[in-house]
Formats: C-alpha cells, structure tokens, sequence
C-alpha cells in the first residue's frame, strides 16, 4: 500500500493509550504515512507519567489523560480500552474533535459509523463526533471477502480463527514471551493474563461465553460482520481461537455466495481489491502466514479453492496483522479521510 498522499491540511492528533500495544503502532503509522500533523499529544495512565516516546527524531511527553486532555485537538484517537473510551470519549467531543476508538464501546451503537476503510469508508461521513474501528478479526475478515460479496452476495460465512498473542496487548505478549521461556527451561507454564497455559498450547478464544455457547470476539464477528456489510441478512458461524504467535491472526474462510463464484474470478477480483496481497502459491505450498503478514499493511490472502462440500462456496486462508490492519492502520486509515 502506498503512502498517503499529501494532504491540504493539518490536524492536531491525540494518541489516548499510546504507550500500549496498538498505541505505539499508531504513532510508527502516523509517521510511515506522513500523515499531516499540525501537533500530536501522548496520553496514557498515571503508570506512564515522566516517560517521553521518540517521534520523528523528537521526544514527545507522555501526559496523564484527562477531560482536559483535548483542547484543540481536532482527531483523538483512542486505544486505551473500553472503559477510558465510554469515560472520555466525550470529553473530546465537547473540545471539538473527532474520536476515533480502537474498542468496543460504541461499535454496535446506531448513531456511530463502524468503518474500514476499503468497505465502507463512505460511512465517515455519518459521524457525529466518534467513529468506531472495528474488531480486528472482523476487520481483517471482511477486507478479503469485500472483493467476493461484490461478485456475489455472500449468504453465509464459516470461519475459524488463529489469533495472536498481541490481540490481547502488551501484557498478553509478555505472558506467551514467558511461558515459552520457563518451559523451556524445564519450569511450569504459569497462566496470569490468559486462564490456561499459553506456550506449546492453544485455547477457545479467552472472551465470556454467552448464552448461545459463542463468546465475545464470535459475536462481535457476527454483528460487525452485517453492520459493516450493511447486510442484515449475513450468517456468520465464527469459532475464534488464541495461538502460540506474537502477532497477526489468521483465519479460515469458507463463504456460501449467492452464485457460484469460480476460482479464477475471485483470484482476479482479490489481485486487484484494495488492502490485499494475494499469497496463493500451491506448487511452492506458499501461503498467508503470521511471519509474513507482520508489520505488513495489506491483508494476505490465499489457499483460494472451491468448497467441496457446497456447490456456491469458496474456502479461503487469510493472515493479516491485527495491530495494524486490525487497529492502528485502520484508525489512521480514517483519520486521513476526516482529513
Ligand atoms: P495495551 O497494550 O494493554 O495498552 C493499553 C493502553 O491504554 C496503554 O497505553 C495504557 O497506558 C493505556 N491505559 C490503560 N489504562 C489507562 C487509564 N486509566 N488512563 C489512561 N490510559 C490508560 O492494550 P492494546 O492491545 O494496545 O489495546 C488498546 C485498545 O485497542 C483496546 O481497546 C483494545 O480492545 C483495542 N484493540 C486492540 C487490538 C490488538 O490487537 N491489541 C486490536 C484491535 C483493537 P499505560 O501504559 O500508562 O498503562
């Protein structure tokens, strides 16, 4: 993906928990896509005051967010989590600026766009001060199965998910860090952050089970799935699973369209689809993996075949890398077009 144009004109930037994981990533893509910065504030917890973080060459502080933390901000972009979302998202509404949240706060709320960009970026344009990101499984899904709906409308999707440590922040990479090496110094896994043992393991997915035996990261793939798509009509049955790797999630796609899509159509609507690279390679046994998608902008997508098993389906692999296309990528994506 190139870098974004040059842009008339220049905003000032609040990075809300950019000490974090998918922080620390916003301020590199801010920087990466020269994106057009008038100022940018730092805001985390009183656990990072006094520290400083390298932008551009410069040192900028880290201050303590607050509701005064927003005056003269025109774009904040929130990645502190859900709570400090519905606490202060507000705040900077009232001082003028557009939200951008990386949570879950106000995804499903109706009067609150959920965008990606190569989607639906046209929603922008509804906002009334906050724009949410969506989950990055569902992100990272919907960017490689756009270009498929567009052929065919997409009846139902099967997906299985292989996400990575880093979905769950900073702290859930330390405890796969950990874990590997106190096994393999011959010492037991001990769980913090996720409840079973995470090295040499893999889990159901550590969100609360609902009623209907999903959990959490299954039902937002379900519902962000239809807001994004605009498709009520979608039928998603996601299982959502956590990996032993540091970064990007890779998923299983199988979608049932309304007409038989062939492999070579879909190879050719998803070459040329934005966001994507096609890794798709069988002589080679070459296709999408964590390794490869990490620190990547473009969602990989492959292993494209014929569902045997259904006559108007296709099955797909798909890695992309969750703290970018999945959060920080995504925010700056729609910051430039408020820009
Ligand atoms: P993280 O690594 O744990 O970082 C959390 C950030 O929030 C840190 O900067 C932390 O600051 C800040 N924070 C925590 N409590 C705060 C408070 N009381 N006041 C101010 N700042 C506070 O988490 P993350 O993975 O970056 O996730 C951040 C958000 O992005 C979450 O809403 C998450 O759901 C969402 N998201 C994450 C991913 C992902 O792949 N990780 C993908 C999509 C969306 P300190 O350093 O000072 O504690």
């Amino acid at each position: 993906m190139q870098e974004s144009k040059k842009m008339g004109k220049k905003m000032n930037v609040a990075v809300v928990g950019a000490t974090g994981a998918v922080g620390v990533e916003v301020l590199k893509t801010l920087d990466k896509r020269n994106f057009p910065l008038k100022g940018l504030r730092l805001l985390a917890s009183a656990r990072s005051e006094n520290r400083r973080l390298l932008f551009r060459d410069e040192e900028l502080p880290v201050e303590v967010l607050s509701a005064d933390s927003f005056q003269g901000i025109d774009v904040a972009l929130f990645c502190a989590g859900a709570a400090r979302s519905r606490e202060f998202a507000a705040a900077a509404v009232a001082a003028g600026a557009v939200v951008v949240d990386n949570s879950s706060a106000f995804r499903m709320d109706p009067k609150v766009p959920l965008v990606v960009p190569e989607v639906n970026g046209e929603d922008v344009r509804k906002h009334q001060g906050i724009i949410a990101n969506p989950n990055c499984t569902t992100t990272i899904m919907l960017v490689a199965v756009k270009p498929l709906y567009d052929i065919s409308p997409i009846r139902r999707i099967v997906v299985s998910t292989y996400q990575s440590a880093s979905g769950a922040g900073a702290k859930g990479m330390d405890e796969l860090w950990t874990q590997t090496a106190d096994v393999l110094a011959g010492k037991p896994a001990k769980p913090v952050t996720f409840q079973h043992p995470y090295a040499f393991n893999l889990f159901s997915h550590n969100t609360t089970i609902g009623e209907n035996g999903y959990n959490e990261e299954e039902m937002k793939m379900v519902n962000e799935t239809r807001k994004i798509m605009h498709d009520d009509t979608i039928q998603v049955c996601p299982t959502c699973v956590r990996v032993p790797v540091l970064r990007s999630h890779a998923e299983s796609i199988v979608v049932e369209q309304a007409r038989k899509v062939s492999v070579d159509e879909a190879l050719a609507a998803l070459s040329k689809a934005p966001g994507i690279k096609v890794v798709d390679d069988r002589a080679a046994n070459h296709f999408p993996m964590p390794n490869e998608s990490n620190d990547q902008y473009d969602v990989l997508v492959g292993r494209i075949r014929e569902d045997l098993s259904c006559a108007n389906g296709l099955a797909l692999f798909v890695c992309g890398d969750q703290l970018l296309k999945g959060a920080a990528l995504n925010a700056v994506q729609i910051a430039e077009l408020l820009v």
